[in-house]
């Protein structure tokens, strides 16, 4: 059985296990949880996550001494970036009219009246941008600060292609720790199935289902607001943009989206990502290397969704009408808090309470969409590695282009 179909299967069989102890056995589902599920899980999420911080680095100093000609480097910035911002503001704009029309926050019983949300202070956007230089790299790779990960590994990139000859060693070096890297990635991925299982189980489990009843048209937005920027804006770059078979493409990506779905968590995505987009879409290593870790940190078109379908929601619940101003306000609001997300899990609703304040609305409105959160954040992370993807795609297929014509 191919590795997709295997986890797909572990997927299903995590559910239906979450499930029927969440119904039939409610009492046996934490000692399962805690000798099985979330062991499970861990020994799958740690064995990826300790590739991470390696892999992105030593996979971006290779792609950029590869690509060498800061020109290039520059270009592909500039594109990669104008991609993210565009789409994540599609993104939102989706979110917002879904829920305008649907309107999951209208006629539905919701108490707003003992609503409580302890906010944690979402980090200034300034910060995230400041944060992105590492004063000190050590410590940036031992708290896995990715943007400053990236930063330092561009650098030495750099100074790796400009230095040429001189330090041939040390570039084999990086190329070779990239390939051990990319090697180890296969082989935690074989764990993939029991990992996932675990995962699902253990999330499913936990869930509480009568919470989402009363939020069952709130989910309902976003999965389709979800679904549709899925669809039609990846479908459509992949086609237009990427010149690429978008069905397979996903077909290809499943491995990737299932890791997705299961951890809620881009970063943790990553390595699996990056490897089904070098070894069997065909996007150059260079451009993957550097597109797909950029992206996972910062280009969240799913949460964006979600940050739009959200606002809209809570001010329906309370009975505010936003102006047309007030959204684009959201809109811009929402495109830099997809920046700040850091990508793990739930790290989406903690940058919620900015969007909600920047329109004056209550973030103890979050309280009521927390408790159903983890299925959504699911679904949102398996949109933003895929959106990750596509940039890739489109970068690889742009680049492409430029040396045809130019050879
Ligand atoms: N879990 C998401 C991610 O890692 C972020 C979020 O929306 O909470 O991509």
């Amino acid at each position: 059985m191919k590795l997709a179909t295997r986890i797909l299967w572990a997927l299903a069989l995590g559910a239906i296990t979450g499930i029927v102890i969440n119904i039939f056995a409610d009492n046996w589902f934490k000692p399962l949880d805690g000798y099985i599920f979330t062991p499970l899980g861990t020994i799958f999420l740690n064995l990826i996550k300790m590739l991470i911080v390696p892999l992105v680095f030593f996979s971006i100093a290779v792609g950029v001494a590869n690509i060498g000609d800061p020109k290039k480097l520059g270009r592909m910035g500039g594109k990669t970036m104008a991609f993210f911002l565009s789409t994540t503001a599609i993104a939102i704009t989706i979110g917002i009219i879904a829920a305008l029309l649907l309107k999951p926050g209208v006629g539905g019983s919701f108490d707003t009246t003992n609503l409580e949300y302890e906010s944690s202070e979402a980090p200034p956007v300034t910060d995230t941008l400041l944060g992105i230089i590492p004063a000190n790299p050590i410590e940036a790779m031992a708290s896995g600060d990715m943007l400053a990960i990236i930063f330092f590994a561009l650098f030495i990139g750099i100074g790796v292609a400009a230095l040429g000859e001189k330090v041939d060693i040390f570039k084999r070096f990086l190329e070779q720790g990239n390939e051990i890297m990319m090697f180890l990635v296969g082989l935690v991925m074989k764990f993939a199935p029991i990992g996932t299982f675990g995962l699902i189980a253990s999330a499913v489990g936990k869930q509480g289902f009568d919470a989402l009843k009363a939020m069952f048209l709130y989910m309902v937005v976003v999965i389709l607001a979800l679904a549709l920027h899925f669809i039609v804006v990846y479908g459509g770059a992949m086609k237009l943009l990427a010149k690429q078979n978008p069905i397979k493409i996903m077909k290809e990506f499943i491995p990737a989206m299932t890791v997705a779905f299961s951890t809620s968590s881009s970063s943790a995505t990553l390595p699996i990502a990056m490897d089904v987009a070098q070894t069997k879409l065909g996007v150059p290593k260079p451009i993957s290397s550097f597109v797909q870790p950029l992206g996972a940190t910062i280009n969240m078109d799913g949460t964006a969704i979600m940050q739009g379908v959200a606002t809209i929601f809570i001010a329906q619940v309370f009975g505010v009408d936003l102006s047309i101003q007030d959204m684009v306000v959201v809109v811009l609001t929402a495109v830099l808090a997809s920046i700040g997300t850091a990508a793990v899990p739930g790290a989406g609703m903690i940058m919620l309470a900015m969007v909600l304040e920047s329109v004056g609305l209550p973030v103890a409105g979050i309280a009521l969409i927390i408790g159903i959160d983890r299925l959504l954040d699911m679904t949102r992370t398996l949109v933003n590695i895929t959106g990750d993807l596509t940039c890739a795609l489109y970068i690889a297929e742009d680049e492409k282009k430029r040396e045809l014509k130019n050879a």
